[in-house]
C-alpha cells in the first residue's frame, strides 16, 4: 500500500527521470547487457488488478491493488518477452533444484491474490503473446467469491454513513473525513496500523464494522472486486499458466497462532491438489513484508511440501537457491511510465528501491 502523497513524490524522483533519461538516450539496452555481465540475478515481477485506471472518486474499491492497465500490461510483456527470458515458476524450481544456473535476464511474472481481471484481461494477453505467469490465489475466497476483507474494509471506510471511525484494537477514534480522497488516505492509514496486529483480530475488527456499519461482505458480491472461481484457474492452468497458494483467508501467516498457521498453509495446498491435480506447490505469503512472515511460517510452508515461497520485499535474487522460500519481489505500480518501468526492469538496483530505508519503506506500504 502506498500513499497518494508518495505516489507523487516519487512520480518524481531522481529515480524515475534517471531511468527515463537512460530509456530516451538509448542507453538502457547497452546498460542492461552490461549489468548482465556481472549481476546473474533472477527478476520476480508482482502485480494484482490489471484493469482500466478507473477515476478514484468514483470508484468504491482500494486503487493501490491496480497494477497497470491493460494496454500497459501488454506493453510491459512484449517488453519482457523481447528483451528477457520470461521462465515459469516451477521451472526456476527445477533448476535450483537440480543446481542447474538460470538463464541470465530471467524474468518471472506474478500475481497476488486471484481477482477475477487476472482472467479477463490478464490471461488473453499472456495466451497471445505467450508469456508464462504464476497466479496465487487465496482458496477461501476462490471458494466462496466473497471479496477480499482488505478491500472490503476499504470500500466500507469510503462509502460508510457512520460520523465517527472508532476502531480500538488500533487506538484510532477520529471523525470520519467528507471527502473521497480523504477517505483513502485515512484508509490507507488504517490497513497500515492493521499489520500491527493479531490476523484474528484484524479479521474480527473487519466483521465488527461490516455489523456496526451494516455493509456485509457475504452478502455483497459487487463485479468490482470479484474473485476467480475454479473452472477459470482450471483453464488457465490448461492453457500453461501456473497457479499457487496465498493463503486461504489472505492472513498476515506470521500474526497467527501455529494451528492456524498449519491451517492456512496445508488447507490451501489441499484446496489447490483438490481443485486443479498434481502441480508443484508454489507460494506466496499473503501481504509478503519482513512481518508477514518468519522462520516458523518458511518452516511450515516448506515441510507442507511447497517448492518455493515469494515475499512482498523489493529486490532480485541473486542466488535464489539461497533464499527460495523468501524471494525477493519488484512490484508494478499503476503509475510507472513505460520509460520507468523498462528501466525498472533492466537497472533494478539502480532504478528500483533496494536500500535498507526502501526496505523499511516496504515493510510499511506493502498490503497484499
Ligand atoms: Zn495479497
Amino acid at each position: 500500500m502506498v500513499s497518494p502523497t508518495s505516489h507523487e513524490a516519487k512520480s518524481t524522483g531522481i529515480r524515475e527521470r534517471l531511468g527515463e533519461l537512460c530509456y530516451n538516450t538509448g542507453l538502457l539496452n547497452p546498460l542492461q547487457k552490461m549489468r548482465a555481465w556481472w549481476q546473474k540475478d533472477l527478476r520476480i515481477l508482482a502485480y494484482h488488478r490489471v484493469m482500466p485506471v478507473p477515476d478514484p472518486e468514483r470508484y468504491p474499491f482500494d486503487m493501490e491493488l491496480i497494477s497497470t492497465s491493460p494496454e500497459e500490461f501488454r506493453e510491459q510483456m512484449l517488453l519482457v518477452k523481447e528483451r528477457y527470458r520470461p521462465m515459469r515458476l516451477t521451472d526456476v524450481a527445477a533448476a535450483i533444484n537440480a543446481g542447474q544456473a538460470l538463464p541470465p535476464d530471467a524474468v518471472v511474472i506474478t500475481f497476488d491474490d486471484g481477482y477475477d481481471d487476472n482472467y479477463r484481461i490478464v490471461y488473453p494477453i499472456l495466451k497471445e503473446l505467450g508469456v508464462p505467469a504464476t497466479f496465487f490465489i487465496s482458496t477461501g475466497h476462490i471458494d466462496s467469491g466473497r471479496p477480499y476483507a482488505y478491500d472490503w474494509l476499504v470500500h466500507m471506510i469510503l462509502l460508510t454513513n457512520a460520523n465517527r471511525l472508532e476502531l480500538p484494537e488500533l487506538n484510532m477514534d477520529e471523525p470520519m473525513p467528507a471527502t473521497r480522497a480523504e477517505r483513502r488516505a485515512l484508509a490507507i492509514r488504517v490497513l497500515g496500523n492493521m499489520k500491527e496486529i493479531s490476523a484474528l483480530t484484524q479479521a474480527a475488527m473487519i466483521r465488527r464494522l461490516e455489523t456496526a456499519w451494516n455493509m456485509p461482505s457475504d452478502h455483497a458480491y459487487p463485479a468490482d472486486c470479484r474473485p476467480m472461481n475454479w473452472d477459470q484457474l482450471r483453464e488457465m492452468r490448461a492453457a500453461g499458466l501456473e497457479i499457487g497458494s496465498h493463503g486461504v483467508n489472505h492472513w498476515m501467516l506470521s500474526k497467527l497462532p501455529r494451528e492456524e498457521l498449519e491451517r492456512e498453509v496445508y488447507d490451501s495446498r489441499n484446496a489447490l491438489l483438490r481443485e486443479l491435480g498434481p502441480m508443484a506447490l508454489l507460494m506466496s505469503y499473503p501481504v509478503g513484508s519482513n512481518r508477514a512472515f518468519d522462520r516458523e511460517v518458511i518452516e511450515v510452508t516448506r515441510d507442507a511440501g511447497f517448492d518455493l515461497a515469494c515475499s512482498y520485499i523489493s529486490g532480485t535474487n541473486l542466488q535464489p537457491a539461497s533464499n527460495r522460500y523468501s524471494l525477493y519481489r519488484i512490484a508494478v505500480e499503476r503509475y510507472y511510465g513505460k520509460a520507468w518501468f523498462a528501466a525498472l526492469l533492466a537497472l533494478p538496483g539502480l532504478i528500483g528501491y533496494p536500500t535498507p530505508a526502501h526496505l523499511a519503506y516496504t515493510d510499511t506500504s506493502c498490503s497484499h
